[in-house]
Parts: structure tokens; sequence; C-alpha cells
């Protein structure tokens, strides 16, 4: 059996957990398996690197910023190898470059579009654990790309399928996939299992548990994945296309405080406006999520829309450069709202849902700012100050919790 392994920050933090993961692999080395490890920076290293970043230029190029985020995986992966040869067990470490794991040019969210499997075959043969820098590729100039935060688990599964592997483990610091953060909500419940398009849209909407572009992969190619703790032996959640039916109308609830809404008021009311605006924006790489525009008053109107926080001030920018063209009065922007959605496959089949949701946030006094929706999700933005309040009643509303 060929088993592909990943482990977040936090799995390999310090000396003891390096060596919690290299038995945790050895075992399966020892029953005969083939073994390939995926590993993230060690703890917090990639913030780090990010804030020291910033002390020397708050505007670094992005290659630059790649070249210096891909050493913390490189530690790690090294450190691992050692610990396991320290055990005696044969095992090497490679990067992006060795591997070849080829990806689109875009430094910093770049995608994987190529991997070699060659030379990791070779040393699976020649009975080696093989350990992988999660997070990077390489671009076409041989340039080192990153695949934006938390990008260590699309590694584990372009792996998984570029090797056609038997099994995907994502190891991380809870016991698995939560019906909602379990930092944010104490008695939140851990699934079993859940389908790729709920955990896609839940990891789209901040459930950083796994990286959204993981599970579009892993469901492209057929890669039945498993989330577990690196720290207990706990059976963990199964991410695969279909789940066994449950009554469960809706499955979690997620949240995400990287958002910020900007507002363009008094644009022209005429066809043409919103492409004007959305194309400028796509073409500067600025992405949107949930646009609201107002009902126009005397030839004009307003649309609202929101953006990550990362890209708040590249947007700003643009439309400012461009205020004329594309006829804006006056832009305006909140970076301190949130986005809370609840996802389920059961509310397609179920009215109500979307009421109940608002009530829940009702009943706590939080008022919605915009709203929007998918076949299986409901988003609202709200104040950042009241996001945890609003996961919370969320939560509770719908009963997801453990009595
Ligand atoms: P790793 O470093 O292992 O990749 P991450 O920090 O990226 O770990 O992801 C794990 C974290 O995701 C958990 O510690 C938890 O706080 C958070 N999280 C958010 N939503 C969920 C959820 N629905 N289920 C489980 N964990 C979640
Ligand atoms: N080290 C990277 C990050 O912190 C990638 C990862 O952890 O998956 O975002
Ligand atoms: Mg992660």
């Amino acid at each position: 059996m060929l088993i592909v392994k990943k482990f977040g920050g936090s799995s390999v933090a310090n000396k003891e957990r390096i060596f919690n993961v290299a038995r945790r692999c050895i075992e399966d080395y020892k029953k005969g398996h083939d073994v390939v490890v995926v590993l993230s920076a060690m703890g917090k290293t990639t913030d780090e690197l990010l804030a020291k970043a910033k002390e020397i230029n708050p505007n670094a190029s992005k290659r630059e910023m790649d070249m210096l985020l891909t050493t913390g995986e490189q530690v790690s992966v090294a450190m691992m190898a050692m610990a396991m040869q320290a055990m005696d067990v044969p095992a090497i470490s490679l990067n992006a470059f060795q591997v070849k794991m080829n990806s689109s040019s875009r430094h910093g969210n770049a995608r994987f579009k190529r991997i070699d499997s060659e030379r990791i075959t070779n040393e699976l043969e020649a009975r080696k654990i093989v350990i992988v820098t999660g997070f990077q590729g390489i671009n076409k100039h041989e340039d080192y790309t990153t695949l934006g935060r938390g990008g260590s688990d699309t590694t584990a599964v372009a792996l998984a399928a570029a090797l056609h592997a038997d099994k995907c483990e994502i190891y991380t610091d809870v016991d698995g996939v939560f019906t909602a953060d379990p930092r944010i909500v104490p008695n939140a419940r851990k699934l079993d299992e859940i389908t790729y398009d709920e955990m896609l849209e839940l990891a789209t909407s901040g459930a950083k548990v796994l990286h959204n572009r993981s599970v579009e992969m892993a469901k492209k190619y057929g890669v039945q994945m498993v989330v577990r703790s690196s720290l207990n032996e706990t059976e963990g959640t199964v991410v695969k296309e279909v789940v066994k039916m449950e009554k469960m109308l809706i499955t979690g609830v997620a949240s995400d405080k990287n958002t910020a809404r900007i507002s363009v008021i008094g644009v022209k009311d005429k066809p043409g406006t919103a492409f004007k605006i959305f194309h400028r924006l796509a073409k500067n790489n600025i992405n949107i999520d949930i646009i609201l525009q107002s009902v126009g008053r005397e030839g004009t109107k307003d649309i609202s829309f929101t953006v990550s926080q990362d890209d708040l001030q590249d947007a700003l920018r643009v439309l400012e450069e461009n205020k004329e063209s594309l006829t804006i009065q006056e832009i305006k922007h909140n970076a301190k709202v949130a986005k809370v959605a609840i996802v389920g496959a059961g509310m397609m089949s179920n009215p109500g849902v979307a009421s109940q949701m608002f009530e829940a946030l009702y009943n706590y006094g939080i008022n919605i700012n915009m709203i929007s929706t998918s076949e299986i999700r409901i988003t609202v933005l709200i104040d950042e100050k009241d996001v945890d309040r609003a996961t919370l009643a969320i939560h509770e509303k719908f009963a997801l919790g453990d009595v």
C-alpha cells in the first residue's frame, strides 16, 4: 500500500513532535507500506518569516516572498529525515525542485500543473521514506512559488493523485472536521464523514482545517482524504464523494475574518458598468466574493462587494486609478467585517433554513450587511466584532453540537 501522510505546522513544532511524527510514519513503513510524508513549516515559522520580511521591506516582491517562505518547509523536511535516520530508518527529504512539482507562475497563489513521480518512485523502490516539502512548487522560470496559506494540504493531495496512493491522511491539531471550529464552539461535534462538496464550501468559507484547493483536487482526482489528529489515535473524518445519509439539515458553520467590503457609489446605471468594474479587478487578480447592487436612482446606482483583506489595498488602488472611466463618484470600504456561512446538502430540499439562520442572528441583535447563497451554502456578512457570537448562535440554533 502507498500512503501519503501530511502533517501541519503544529504537528512538527518541536523536537518531541518531530519524533512523534517520525514514529507514526515508521509504524506504517515497518508494516511494509510505501510512505510519502508531506510537511508544513515548523510551528509558526511561516508567520514569523512574513513578519521578518515586513521589517525589511513591506512591499517586497512576491518572487522574493516565495523564495523566503519556501525555506520553512525545507527546514522541517530535513529535520524529519534526520530524525528518522537517527531511528535507523532510511529516509530522504526532497523539495519541489527535486521532485519536480511544476506549478503556474503566480507567486503566492500558484496552482500545480504537473508532478513528476519518477524521483519519488525510485526512492520508494529503494525502501526509503520520502519526505516532501508542502506548500511549494516551481514555475516555468524555475523559480519557487507558494500555493497560498495552508497549501501543504494541496501538496499532499496532488502527490496522492500523481502516485495513485491508496490513502491520503491529513494529520493536524484537532481530531477531524467538526461542525464548527472547536476553538470557537467548544461543543462542536466531530463528523465521521463529509462530502467533497460540503467540505469545499466549508473550506472556502473559512474553515481552515483543509486548504480549499486540496478538496477541489481530491474531488477531481477521486482522492479520498482522512483528516485526523497527529497527537492521538482517534479515527478522524473521511472526506469523500458520497456519505451515509444523515438526518442533519446543516453539516457545519464556518467563519472568515479575512474579509473586507468595498462600495462604489454613484456609478452609471446602464449596461456594462458592472462588467467594467469587475473586469478591471479580475485583470489585477483580485477575487470578488459577495456582490450586492442597489436599485438605480436618477441614473446611478451603488455596488458593494467583498474581497479578502489581503487584496483590499490592491483593489482600492485599482478602483482609484480607474475612478473616472468606471464612472465612480465615491469609494468606501470597511475592513472590520466578517463572513459566517452555514453549509449542508440538506438545505436543498428544506425551505426555511435561511430564515432559521437569520432568526439566530436576530435573537442576538446581530445585523446582516450582505447575503449570498449557493445550493448548499448560505453566507452572511456581518461586523467582525460579532463573528464568534454569531457562529455560536447559529451552531446552537441548528443543534449541531454534542449535548
Ligand atoms: P495544520 O497546521 O495542521 O495545517 P491548521 O491550523 O491549518 O492546521 O488547521 C487546523 C485548525 O483548523 C484547527 O486547529 C481549528 O482551529 C481550525 N478549524 C476551523 N474550522 C474547523 C472545523 N470545522 N473543524 C476542525 N477544525 C477547524
Ligand atoms: N506553512 C504554510 C502556511 O503556514 C503552509 C501550510 O501550513 O500548509 O501557510
Ligand atoms: Mg493547514
